[in-house]
């Protein structure tokens, strides 16, 4: 997990794919709204595995949702 507590899959720039977007803008708000909520991971090392994440999930590749 990253050092910063806030660097979570939730608020990540590679979390969302298949979530409605108001959901995911409350997600980022938010990332205990909807812990239920997984979505695959689309940073290249981590799609390459197919990996799936829920919005408390996080890796040392977060990077802050635009
Ligand atoms: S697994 Fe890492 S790169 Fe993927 S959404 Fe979570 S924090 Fe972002």
């Amino acid at each position: 997990m990253p050092d910063n507590p806030q660097a979570t899959c939730g608020s990540c720039e590679y979390f969302g794919d298949g979530i409605a977007q108001q959901q995911l803008v409350e997600i980022r708000v938010n990332p205990e709204s909807a812990p239920e909520a997984f979505s695959p991971c689309a940073a290249p090392r981590n799609a390459e595995i197919h990996l799936s994440v829920g919005p408390r999930a996080g890796c040392d590749a977060w990077k802050p949702a635009a």
